[in-house]
């Protein structure tokens, strides 16, 4: 591991980057960059450094109404009630291209913001997101209802049609950023619904930039609002009366409280919320390919991803030589800045999220985890962990049942005698169900395992695939419907039946 980045960002980052980290950042709402109505800010923080790197506007509940008013005069007089699917589409896919042409101001905004390697969120996160709102621009011309044969069809001629839902507030994390954002954004257009999006205090920058690209792709006026500032505009937008619906990624204790608002006024809500994913690892597993995948389903974004594999079941007969592997290959990983090409692992978030972290590390080393690497801060400067193998960890331990959202890998062991009944207990044992993993040659068995778990994605022999096509979200207390696929756009229509006596 190398130290932590010294140089000046000035000399890693793009002029057009540099110009926009100057600006005064606005509140965008109908159209127009304003100031929020009581003029707050907040410093937005380099998590590398700790160094402030620009000023984003914090807004308040009146910017929330004023925001919510702009979507939905656009949804029920403005121009998006009178724009064909076509153009709908073409909208969106204008969308990708800008932000492809922007892809390199984009991801630097993303690393000094929240950290991650920039190759990670360049190739990685930029380019899912251009993908995703190609996915959703084709969408938006294929949603269709359905001709329904009734009882007496020579009476009555019955279809369905599928309406937006109207205007629906979006509320993201700070992990992720812009793809947190077109993940909510595409297909609520594509559906034809109009937007107030809630960007996390920690991470406003690519969102913000977003709001530009909606503008110069020509998307109307009011259709995208964006409203920067922290929980309490969050809470405003769920409480709003004329908001139709919530989608909100984030954690569960948040989800919770969301749920409990907004069943005052019966909005739909949708929920991506926290998770605590197993990974079995079998005897007969490739291990070459179980060390990168393993380490990488914990060490990505520094473990603050919600589908983090934080729970890594090893059998017996492997045990050793797996933690050994990966405690090699957490070795060789190097943290730093995340605009430094040779950085594989970046900061934490935000000073609260570190402390947080190293909280979690202090209760296991109080429980008796074995710490084999890692577990410490690293460096003084920004918000770094070390990435960090515990063995010796038993399932009751909170670092075996909390979601910990650093790099923190807790390897757990099972035996011949686990049956699997007995594993797939020990995967369901937990209040989340967003993600799982079996490595195995047995095809069997992977499939009885993965029909077993309780999770809303299960990969086998792999870890990781997303795809704008595949429906992700969660069971349990990990969250309420799936993005994605078609279930992503149904989350925003409302299905209408239409009956006509003939
Ligand atoms: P958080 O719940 O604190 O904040 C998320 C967002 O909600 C922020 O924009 C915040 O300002 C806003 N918010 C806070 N209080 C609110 C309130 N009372 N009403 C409305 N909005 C409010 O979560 P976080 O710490 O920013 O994010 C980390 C969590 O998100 C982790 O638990 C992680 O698992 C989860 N997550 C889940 C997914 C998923 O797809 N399932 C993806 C990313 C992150």
């Amino acid at each position: 591991m190398n130290a932590a980045f010294n140089g000046s960002i000035e000399t890693y980052i793009s002029p057009q980057t540099r110009a926009f980290l100057v600006r005064q950042h606005r509140l965008f709402i109908d159209g127009k960059w304003v100031e929020a109505t009581d003029s707050g800010t907040m410093a937005v923080l380099d998590p590398a450094t700790g160094r402030q790197i620009a000023t984003a506007a914090a807004g308040g509940r009146g910017d929330i109404d004023l925001a919510v008013k702009a979507a939905r005069r656009a949804f029920e007089q403005g121009p998006w009630r009178r724009t064909t699917t076509g153009d709908r589409g073409r909208l969106l896919w204008t969308l990708a291209d800008l932000i492809e042409k922007h892809a390199e101001e984009l991801a630097e905004l993303d690393v000094l913001d929240e950290g991650s390697p920039y190759a990670t969120v360049r190739n990685g996160y930029v380019a899912d997101a251009i993908k995703h709102l190609r996915y959703y621009a084709g969408w938006a011309t294929k949603i269709n209802g359905q001709s329904v044969p009734v009882d007496n069809p020579n009476e009555w001629h019955v279809y369905t049609r599928r309406e937006p839902v109207g205007v629906v507030g979006q509320i993201i994390p700070w992990n992720v950023p812009l793809l947190m954002a077109v993940w909510k954004i595409s297909p609520a257009l594509a559906a034809g619904c109009t937007i107030v999006l809630k960007p996390a205090e920690d991470t406003p920058l690519s969102a913000v930039r977003l709001g530009e690209l909606v503008q110069e792709a020509g998307i109307p006026d009011g259709v995208l609002n964006i409203v920067t500032g922290d929980g309490s505009v969050g809470a405003a937008l769920v409480e709003h009366p004329d908001v139709d619906k919530i989608a909100f990624t984030g954690s569960t204790a948040t989800g919770k409280r969301i749920a409990q608002t907004a069943a005052g006024t019966l909005k739909r809500v949708s929920l991506e919320l926290g998770g605590k994913s197993p990974i079995f690892v079998f005897p007969d597993a490739d291990l070459k390919a179980v060390i990168p995948a393993a380490a990488g389903a914990v060490y990505l974004n520094s473990g603050q991803a919600c589908t983090a594999g934080s729970r890594l079941y090893i059998h017996r007969k492997v045990h050793d030589e797996v933690v050994a592997r990966i405690t090699e290959y957490t070795k060789s990983l190097k943290l730093g800045h995340g605009l430094d090409r040779a950085t594989d692992l970046g900061p934490l978030v935000s000073e609260r999220q570190m402390n947080r972290v190293t909280g979690f590390l202090d209760e296991g080393r109080r429980d008796g985890a074995t710490f084999v690497v890692g577990g410490e801060r690293h460096g003084s400067e920004g918000f770094f962990v070390e990435p960090t193998v515990l063995t010796e960890v038993l399932d009751t331990m909170s670092i075996a049942r909390e979601e910990i959202f650093g790099p923190v890998i807790s390897a757990m062991r099972f035996d011949d005698d686990d049956d699997v009944e007995a594993l797939v207990r020990r995967a369901n044992a937990t209040e989340y169900g967003l993600a799982a993993s079996i490595w195995t040659s047995d095809v069997k068995l992977a499939h009885r395992m993965a029909h077993a778990i309780r999770a809303g994605v299960v990969w086998i022999n792999g870890y990781n695939l997303f795809d704008p096509n595949l429906p992700f979200g969660g069971f349990k207390q990990s969250g309420w419907g799936r993005e994605m696929g078609f279930d992503g756009l149904s989350l925003y229509t409302e299905s209408k039946s239409v009956a006509v006596a003939l």
